[in-house]
């Protein structure tokens, strides 16, 4: 069961489009799979479409013809949004498949569109970049095989990771596919993935790695980063 989720205020961000393409697909990806997010982001929706309306509508008035008018016009409206569905079908945006080490992978709808650096390969760890141009924000893919770790590190920024499929675990836990994990400098974790992972990360500046060979560490967290 997925256990963790974005905070309310992450929710509320996406459904304004706030948030950078990489948070906004991680959230898009986690709501895919996750059916309490989806209601909490429908609501939201709603919520703001009724404000946007009120807005919209100016202030309530007392005359009952211009009440009138006002229910007209939404009906007109409500008709032309109908008559406008009916002839644009929304595509649904085609899944692609990429292959790790042998392994054939489907990707979500939400990254299927944003292009794909090679994979690079330290150990069991492989990481391939997602092409977005966000400055100091870089978002991954992470597929750990079965065994692999990553050494135990902190974080200087924020890191999330979006767990795609299959399971990890750290000092905090066990995780499952659609666990939205955000960590920040406070926290410190070595994720164990004993059957093999895949993850989209997002981080906002390299891992700190505090384990006592740091120097020799360095490759990985520009790799991880
Ligand atoms: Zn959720």
């Amino acid at each position: 069961m997925i256990k963790h989720h974005p905070s309310q205020e992450l929710l509320a961000s996406y459904v304004e489009a706030e948030l950078p393409v990489s948070l906004s697909a991680a959230i898009a990806m986690h709501v895919e799979m996750c059916p309490v997010c989806a209601e909490k982001v429908a609501t939201i929706t709603d919520e703001r479409a009724e404000i946007s309306f009120e807005v919209a509508s100016g202030k309530p008035t007392d005359s009952k013809l211009e009440n009138e008018a006002i229910e007209l016009d939404l009906d007109a409206m409500i008709s032309a949004i109908t008559a406008s569905d009916d002839i644009e079908q929304t595509k649904t945006p085609e899944q692609k498949t990429i292959s790790i080490k042998g392994k054939n992978i489907v990707l979500p709808r939400a990254i299927s569109n944003i292009p794909t650096t090679n994979w690079s390969n330290i150990g069991k760890l492989s990481r391939a970049r997602l092409a977005l141009d966000e400055g100091k924000v870089r978002s991954s893919l992470l597929n750990i095989e079965p065994g692999g770790s990553v050494p135990e590190h902190t974080h200087k920024g924020y890191e999330l990771t979006l767990l795609l499929s299959g399971s990890f675990k750290d000092d905090m836990g066990e995780y499952v596919a659609g666990d939205f994990i955000m960590l920040d400098g406070e926290h410190t974790h070595q994720p164990v993935s004993e059957e093999g992972c895949l993850c989209f990360t997002v981080s906002d500046d390299a891992q700190h790695f505090t384990q006592g060979i740091n120097k020799l560490l360095n490759p990985i967290a520009q790799f991880l980063y």
